[in-house]
C-alpha cells in the first residue's frame, strides 16, 4: 500500500511520562506504517524544556501560528516535587498555559462516545462538547475579609481622572467582600471561537448566565454573544442549519440533564470548570476526553484532556505491566490530521484519521480494552489488554479496513 503523502508539516509536541511512551507506540503502530508523516518536532517533554529555558514551549506555539494545526502530548507542570525529581533551574509555567497566552483561545472538551461505556445520563445519546471561557471571573478576583463595621464600595479611577463609585455593602458585623472583572475583547473572542467551532463541528451553541441576577456584569456577555452572533454569524448559522440559543445558566442545566447531546455549551470561567468535570465524569473517563484549543485567528491545537499519568508510568519504569488508555491521545492525532487534511484538500489524509477513529472504536466495541474501560463497560467478560496490545489490536483493525 502506498503511504499517504501530507503536503503542509503538522506541529508535533511531545511531551511527558507514561503519555510519551504511548505517543511514540502510537505514531510507530498507527501512523507511520499508513502516512508519509510530515511533522515539524517539538520535545516539551520535562528535561528538554529545562534545557531550553522553555524556549521550546515557546517556539512550538509559534510554530502553531505558522502552521495553523499541532498536536500536543500531556506535559508535566512542575511544582515543587518535580523541581527536585528533574533537578529544574526554575518552576517552569504549564506549558498549556503559555501556548494559550500565545495563541488566545478556548478550549473545547468532547467525550468520546462508544457503545458499551454507557453515559450515567440515559437520554445522552451524542457528545456534548463543553467550551469554558478561559479568562477573568473568579480566577483573577481580588477579595478581602472585613473585620469589623464599614464600608466596601467599587471604585473605578479613570486614566484622566474621571471617578465612578458603587456601593457594595454597609458592614455592620464582620463578613467577605470580592472584586472581579472580564474584558470586553476577551469575551468577544470566546464568542467567535465558538461559533467558529460550532461551524466546523456542525453543531448548535447553548450558552447560558445568569443576567437575571447579574444585571450588568453577566447582562454584558449575552449582549456581547448576540452582538457577534447577529454581525458575523447569522446568515451562516441559517445556511448550515444551525441555531444559537441564550437561557439562563440555571435553565440551560436543566435542559442539558434532559438532552440527547449534540451541542456546544458554552460556559463562563467557573461554570466551565465546574460543569466540564460533570460532564466528563458522567461520559465514563477522562481517559476518554479530547480536548482542542482554538484560537480567535482559527489556529487549532489538539491534545488529550487526561495528565501524563504519573502512576502507570513509574510501574511501567519499575519494568511492570501497564494498562493505559491511549484512546484520548490517539484522537488528538486524529482530530489534527483530520483538520490539516481539511485545510489542505488533502481527502486521503482526512479519510485515514475518520477510519483510525472507527478503527479505535470498534475494537472497544469488541470487547478488546485498557482496564480503565473494563471496570465500567456494559459488555460482558471484556478482554484487559496492556497498552501496547491494545494499540496493537487497534492496528489489528485498521489494517482490515484499509
Ligand atoms: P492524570 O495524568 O490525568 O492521571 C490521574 C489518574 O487518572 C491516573 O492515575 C489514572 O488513574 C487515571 N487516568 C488518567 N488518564 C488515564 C489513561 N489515559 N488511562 C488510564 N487511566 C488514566 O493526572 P495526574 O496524575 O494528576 O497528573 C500527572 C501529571 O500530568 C502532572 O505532572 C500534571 O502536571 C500533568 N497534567 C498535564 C495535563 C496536560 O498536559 N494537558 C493535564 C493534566 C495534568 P489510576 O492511577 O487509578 O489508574
Ligand atoms: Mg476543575
Amino acid at each position: 500500500m502506498e503511504k499517504i503523502q501530507m503536503t503542509t508539516p503538522l506541529v508535533e509536541m511531545d511531551g511527558d511520562e507514561m503519555t510519551r511512551i504511548l505517543w511514540k507506540m502510537i505514531k510507530e503502530e498507527l501512523l507511520l506504517p499508513f502516512i508519509d508523516l510530515n511533522t515539524e518536532y517539538y520535545d516539551l517533554g520535562l528535561n528538554y524544556r529545562n534545557e531550553t529555558d522553555d524556549q521550546v514551549t515557546i517556539d512550538a506555539a509559534e510554530a502553531t501560528k505558522k502552521y495553523g494545526v499541532a498536536v500536543k502530548c500531556a506535559t508535566i507542570t512542575p511544582n515543587h516535587a518535580r523541581m527536585d525529581e528533574y533537578d529544574l533551574k526554575k518552576m517552569y509555567k504549564s506549558p498549556n498555559g503559555t501556548i494559550r497566552a500565545i495563541l488566545d483561545g478556548t478550549v473545547f472538551r468532547a467525550p468520546i462516545v462508544v457503545k458499551g461505556i454507557e453515559p450515567c445520563v440515559r437520554n445522552w445519546k451524542k457528545p456534548i462538547t463543553l467550551a469554558r471561557h478561559a479568562y477573568g471571573d473568579i480566577y483573577k478576583n481580588t477579595e478581602m475579609y472585613i473585620d469589623k463595621p464599614g464600608k466596601v464600595e467599587l471604585v473605578y479611577t479613570s486614566e484622566d481622572g474621571e471617578e465612578k463609585r458603587a456601593l457594595v455593602q454597609e458592614f455592620k458585623a464582620p463578613g467577605v467582600a470580592m472584586g472581579m472583572h472580564n474584558m470586553t475583547a476577551s469575551i468577544e473572542s470566546f464568542a467567535r471561537s465558538c461559533f467558529n467551532y460550532a461551524l466546523d463541528t456542525k453543531q448548535d451553541v447553548w450558552f447560558g448566565a445568569k443576567d437575571t441576577i447579574s444585571k450588568t456584569y453577566d447582562a454584558k456577555f449575552k449582549e456581547i454573544f448576540q452582538k457577534v452572533f447577529d454581525a458575523e454569524f447569522k446568515e451562516k448559522f441559517e445556511e448550515a442549519g444551525l441555531t444559537y440559543f441564550y437561557s439562563l445558566i440555571d435553565d440551560i442545566v436543566a435542559r442539558v440533564m434532559k438532552a440527547e447531546g449534540g451541542f456546544i455549551w458554552a460556559c463562563k470561567n467557573y461554570d466551565g470548570d465546574v460543569m466540564s468535570d460533570m460532564v466528563s465524569s458522567a461520559f465514563g473517563s477522562l481517559a476518554m476526553m479530547t480536548s482542542v484549543l482554538v484560537s480567535p485567528q482559527g489556529y487549532y491545537e489538539y491534545e488529550a484532556a487526561h495528565g501524563t499519568v504519573q502512576r502507570h508510568y513509574y510501574r511501567h519504569l519499575e519494568g511492570k505491566e501497564t494498562s493505559t488508555n491511549s484512546v484520548a491521545t490517539i484522537f488528538a492525532w486524529t482530530g489534527a490530521l483530520r483538520k490539516r487534511g481539511e485545510l489542505d484538500g488533502n481527502q486521503a489524509l482526512a479519510q485515514f484519521a475518520d477510519k483510525l477513529e472507527e478503527a479505535t472504536l470498534s475494537t472497544i466495541e469488541s470487547g478488546k480494552m485498557t482496564k480503565d474501560l473494563a471496570l465500567i463497560t456494559s459488555i460482558e467478560n471484556p478482554t484487559v489488554l496492556n497498552s501496547r496490545d491494545f494499540i496493537l489490536a487497534i492496528r489489528e483493525a485498521l489494517e482490515k479496513m484499509l
